[in-house]
């Protein structure tokens, strides 16, 4: 109850628009499990997150997985969101775009990728992940949460183990419409965050401090090893 209070008064949304899991990965299976059967698709990029494929495959359900933009591209090796549009059928119940992506560091310019969302069916999801987005300083970003009012078939991943330092104790959230977030509470195992995690997760939310050292030490460590794999050839 505390942390879901904190993270809705933080993004401004209705408590019953959270769904919390043991780790944002817990909701990328969440929602496979929810939303998919083997007669139905998700789609996702080529190199986009690899946990996408790994929970589609688990339902039974075909994975799309779209060609990526070439390395010749402005956003090399990126979502290519006109072909994802492309692959989307009646069968599409999932479509998974990280923003920005893991492991390419690429991301889709914020009007492309509302354009992409109001062009989808009713029929289809996206889940909008959004591990890095305190990270993305100097890229033009817009926070998802923002359009779920337009927009009810979006869900929004969150993670407590990036900027927030706590990838071991296992800790993400969903922000989407309450009807989505009722479904996946239906599924989750009833205590699938650990009391732990609980009180770390809005503690964290309390310590900016903790946030910026947590972003400028991934930052410094970033520069170090650049350096040394420049050195090294
Ligand atoms: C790290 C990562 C996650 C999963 O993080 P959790 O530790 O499960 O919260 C999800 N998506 C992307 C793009 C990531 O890089």
């Amino acid at each position: 109850h505390e942390l879901k209070t904190k993270l809705a008064r933080l993004h401004g949304v209705s408590a019953e628009q959270l769904t919390l899991g043991n780790g944002s990965n817990d909701i990328l299976v969440l929602v496979a499990e929810a939303f998919l059967t083997p007669d139905l698709e998700a789609v996702y990029s080529q190199y986009a997150f690899a946990v996408y494929p790994i929970a589609v495959h688990a339902t039974g359900a075909t994975c799309r997985s779209v060609a990526a933009l070439p390395a010749g591209a402005a956003m090399a090796y990126g979502h290519d969101l006109t072909a994802m549009r492309a692959a989307i059928t009646e069968r599409t119940r999932l479509v998974f775009i990280a923003n920005p992506n893991n492991p390419t560091g690429t991301y889709v310019e914020p009007q492309d990728l509302l354009r992409f969302i109001r062009s989808m069916p009713r029929s289809a999801l996206v889940v909008l992940d959004e591990a890095y987005f305190e990270y993305a300083r100097s890229i033009p970003l817009q926070n998802g949460i923002d359009w779920l009012d337009e927009c009810p078939n979006l869900v929004i991943v969150r993670t407590f183990a990036k900027a927030y330092g706590l990838a071991g104790l296992r800790i993400g959230y969903a922000v989407s419409h309450p009807e989505v977030a009722d479904m996946l509470n239906r599924i989750r195992q009833p205590f699938n965050v650990s009391s732990v995690a609980l009180a770390a997760a809005a503690a964290a939310l309390d310590d900016p401090e903790h946030v910026a050292h947590t972003v400028a030490v991934a930052i410094s460590e970033r520069v170090r090893v650049a350096t040394v794999l420049r050195q090294r050839g």
